[in-house]
C-alpha cells in the first residue's frame, strides 16, 4: 500500500506525525518514506511493507494530509503501474524530460576512440538539434583481449566537448562502482558542462549490488537494459531494485535477446514489449535497434534493418532510442559494422518523427473509438 501525502504535507509536519502515530498502532506493519524533491514542491509517498490487507484504505484516505491511497500488486512496488494508480510517469534531468510520452534520441558512439571522432559526431548532433548522445567509456567485451573502452582518461574531453556543442544528456555504460565516482569527479573537475544518465548493460542486469550501488545515488537516472537471456519480470525487478534503493529515475531499455531464432539479426528482436512494459510500470522505455540487428542489411525497399526496427518501436509509443553511430565506422573499435554513418543521421531523425507522428495518430484514433464507444453505451 502507498500513502501519497498532499502536496504541502512534509516528514516535519503534524500531518505527517500524526499519520505515523496511526499507523504504529497496526501490527505488523512497518514503513518506508519517500521523498520526491522537485523545484516547487517535495511530494511525498510513504510505502506500507508487511500484511496491509487488514487495513481499511478508505479510513486511511480520512486523516488529515493525506492525498490518496494506492492498493499496491506485490510486483514492482515502487515503479509497477498499480491498480487505480494515476501518479504521473517520468522525470526530467539536466533540462530534458524523460516520460510514457516523450520521444528522446540518443545517437552516438558505442564506443569513445580519439577527440576527433566525438567531437564530429557532436557537432552533427548539434546541427541537427540534437541534446543527447551515446559514449562508452567503459566497454564490457566478450574477449579479453578486445579494447575495453578508454574509461576514466577519456572523460574530461568527451565532457568537454560535450558542453561545447550544448549535449546535455550522455548515456554512459559503468560496470563497477569506482566508474561512478570517476564519473562524479570528473563531472565536477571539468565543472558539470553536461549531463549523464549511467547505463546498467545487458551483462549486469542482475549484477544486484551494482543496482543497490546506483539506486543509492539521486544525482544521476539509470537506463536499465534488459538481460539478454532472462524473462521480462526479472528485468522488471531489476529495476525495481534500483527504485527500492531510492532512485526512480529509471528508463527500462529493450536491446533484443540471445537466441539463433533471431538469426540473421545480432538478437531477436523483442520491441513487441515497448507497450507491454508501459503498461506493467511508469518507466519511459527505451529501445536499442543497433544492439538488436547488429548489422547495416537493408530490405528490398532499401530501408536499413536497424530503421524498421526502430520504427516499429516508435510507432508502438517508445521514449528513448540509443542507437550507434560512427563518423568512420571502419576506424571504429567496438561495433563499426553496426553503426549509421553521420550523413544518415538527418534521415534517421526524420524517419523516427514519421513514426513518431503515426504514433500520435494512433493514440488519437484509440481515444475517439471509446469516447464513441462511450457515448453508444451511453445512448
Ligand atoms: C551498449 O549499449 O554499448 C551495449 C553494450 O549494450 P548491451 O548491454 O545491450 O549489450
Ligand atoms: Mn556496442
Amino acid at each position: 500500500m502507498i500513502i501519497v501525502l498532499k502536496s504541502h504535507v512534509t516528514k516535519s509536519s503534524p500531518a505527517f506525525q500524526e499519520l505515523m502515530a496511526f499507523l504504529d498502532q497496526k501490527p505488523g506493519i512497518s514503513v518506508r518514506v519517500h521523498e520526491e524533491v522537485g523545484a516547487l514542491m517535495t511530494l511525498t509517498e510513504v510505502y506500507l511493507i508487511g500484511d496491509t490487507s487488514a487495513l481499511d484504505k478508505a479510513e486511511i484516505e480520512t486523516l488529515p494530509g493525506v492525498e490518496r491511497v494506492v492498493r499496491i500488486e506485490e510486483e514492482y512496488r515502487v515503479l509497477g503501474r498499480h491498480h487505480d494508480d494515476q501518479r504521473p510517469t517520468g522525470f526530467e534531468y539536466n533540462g530534458v524530460r524523460f516520460a510514457q510520452d516523450t520521444l528522446n534520441v540518443f545517437a552516438g558512439l558505442c564506443a569513445v576512440d580519439n577527440p576527433k571522432h566525438v567531437e564530429e559526431m557532436m557537432k552533427a548532433l548539434a546541427a541537427n538539434g540534437q541534446v543527447c548522445t551515446r559514449m562508452g567509456a567503459y566497454k564490457p567485451r566478450t574477449n579479453p583481449y578486445s579494447f575495453q573502452g578508454h574509461g576514466a582518461s577519456c572523460l574530461p574531453w568527451v565532457f568537454e566537448l560535450a558542453g561545447k556543442h550544448g549535449i546535455r544528456v550522455i548515456a554512459m555504460e559503468i560496470t563497477h562502482d569506482s566508474h561512478l565516482d570517476e564519473i562524479r569527479d570528473a563531472l565536477r573537475i571539468s565543472g558539470s558542462p553536461t549531463g549523464v544518465m549511467l547505463q546498467i548493460g545487458t551483462r549486469n542486469t542482475q549484477n544486484f549490488e551494482l543496482l543497490k550501488i546506483v539506486g543509492r545515488q539521486h544525482e544521476f537516472p539509470v537506463l536499465l537494459k534488459r538481460g539478454f537471456g532472462i524473462t521480462l519480470e526479472e528485468s522488471l525487478n531489476a529495476a525495481e531494485y534500483i527504485a527500492s534503493e531510492g532512485n526512480r529515475n529509471v528508463i527500462f531499455g529493450l536491446r533484443g535477446m540471445k537466441t539463433n531464432m533471431g538469426d540473421p539479426h545480432r538478437n531477436f528482436v523483442d520491441f513487441a514489449h515497448v507497450p507491454v512494459v508501459k503498461r506493467l510500470t511508469r518507466m519511459p522505455v527505451c529501445i536499442d535497434p543497433s544492439h538488436s540487428v547488429g548489422s547495416r542489411d537493408r530490405g528490398p525497399d532499401g530501408i536499413l534493418d536497424i530503421q524498421h526496427v526502430t520504427a516499429q518501436a516508435v510507432v508502438a509509443g517508445a521514449n528513448m532510442v540509443l542507437v550507434d553511430f560512427h563518423p568512420a565506422p571502419q576506424k571504429a573499435l567496438v561495433d563499426g559494422p553496426q553503426a549509421l554513418l553521420l550523413s544518415e543521421l538527418p534521415y534517421f531523425l526524420e524517419d523516427v518523427q514519421i513514426a513518431r507522428e503515426a504514433y500520435l495518430q494512433r493514440v488519437a484514433a484509440a481515444a475517439r473509438f471509446a469516447l464513441e464507444g462511450r457515448a453508444k453505451a451511453a445512448s
